[in-house]
């Protein structure tokens, strides 16, 4: 019996798996969604100790557990776990969306990508056809975001990662469909080259570090994407803007987009994300 795993089994019942999770905004983002489009629900956060990731998912469908988010350290093991994965989830390696079947199966799908996209596209506005893609970092999320930004037709994605290694391993899966190449951060600066977009990938400003990226990477019409957000400007942010960065982004869109796709996975409606963005904003400042 997993105490902390206490579903009502009046209503249908949503989680997020992840560890630390008492930060995570997704019951917050997912109990608005669900007064926005009239759905009752229950959506928890639920810490999963390291190495009990596959316990805890089967109590929770043996309780009748409806679907999971999965968040830092466990989308590889939720991938590994799945039964049925969808194409853009086994190209990213990395399931962030889980949902049941009637014969055990377990769904796993990665929103993360789409999630990114959307927000980039739709809430910011910005056309990537026939644009420069800086990407720094190599690691999971990158992996999910890179074929949704290979479909955007950009001219060219260099990935900046400190294992190089890992970058080429990116390379090599994505390289049918995008003009994209691997770079060390000191190769970047030999390189010399301005990017229209920059997106940091890295986990990086969680500890309140900047990758070791040149400012030559950056133009007045560069925008800079940090894929986590905060209450406040990351560094990477202050960076980019000190640099003349012309947007600067962080990733709060991308958090509430991703949540938003796995909304429609579950309940077969999308839910408006604009005003949701905004009230979480709202409430941080
Ligand atoms: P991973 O652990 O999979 O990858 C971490 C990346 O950071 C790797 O490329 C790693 O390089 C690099 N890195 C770590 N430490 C250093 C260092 N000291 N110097 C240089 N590079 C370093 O993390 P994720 O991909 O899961 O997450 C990355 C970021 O994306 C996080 O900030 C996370 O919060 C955010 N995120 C935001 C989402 C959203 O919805 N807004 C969704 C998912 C993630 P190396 O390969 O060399 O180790």
């Amino acid at each position: 019996m997993i105490s902390s795993i206490n579903l009502d089994s009046a209503i249908s019942n949503y989680a997020v798996f992840g560890n630390p999770i008492s930060h995570s905004k997704s019951p917050l983002i997912h109990s608005l969604f669900a007064k926005q489009t009239g759905i009752t629900l229950k959506y928890q956060a639920i810490k999963v100790p390291t190495g009990e990731f596959n316990e805890y998912i089967t109590t929770f469908a043996q309780q009748n557990g409806k679907g999971l988010n999965v968040t830092v350290p466990f989308k590889g093991d939720a991938f590994s776990t799945c039964t049925t994965l969808t194409e853009r989830a086994k190209l990213s390696a990395s399931v962030n969306t889980i949902w049941f079947g009637e014969q055990n199966q377990i769904f796993g799908d990665t929103t993360d990508g789409k999630g990114l996209l959307n927000d980039l596209t739709v809430n910011q506005g910005l056309a990537l056809k026939q644009k420069s893609i800086l990407v720094l970092g190599a690691g999971g999320s990158v992996r999910a975001i890179l074929e949704p930004l290979c479909e955007q037709k950009p001219s060219k994605i260099v990935i900046a990662n400190r294992t190089v290694s890992k970058a080429e391993e990116l390379v090599n899966i994505f390289s049918h469909c995008a003009d994209i190449q691997a770079s060390s951060y000191d190769d970047l600066t030999d390189l010399n080259q301005s990017f229209d977009l920059i997106i940091n990938g890295t986990s990086l400003s969680l500890t309140g570090q900047l990758p070791n990226i040149p400012p030559s990477a950056i133009n007045h019409n560069t925008s800079c994407y940090d894929l986590m957000y905060s209450d406040k400007d990351t560094i990477f942010m202050t960076w980019a803007k000190e640099q003349g960065a012309i947007n600067v982004m962080d990733g709060l869109g991308m958090l509430v987009e991703q949540a938003a796709e796995a909304f429609l996975i579950w309940h077969d409606v999308l839910p408006e994300t604009k005003p949701i963005i905004e009230f979480i904003r709202n409430e941080s400042n």
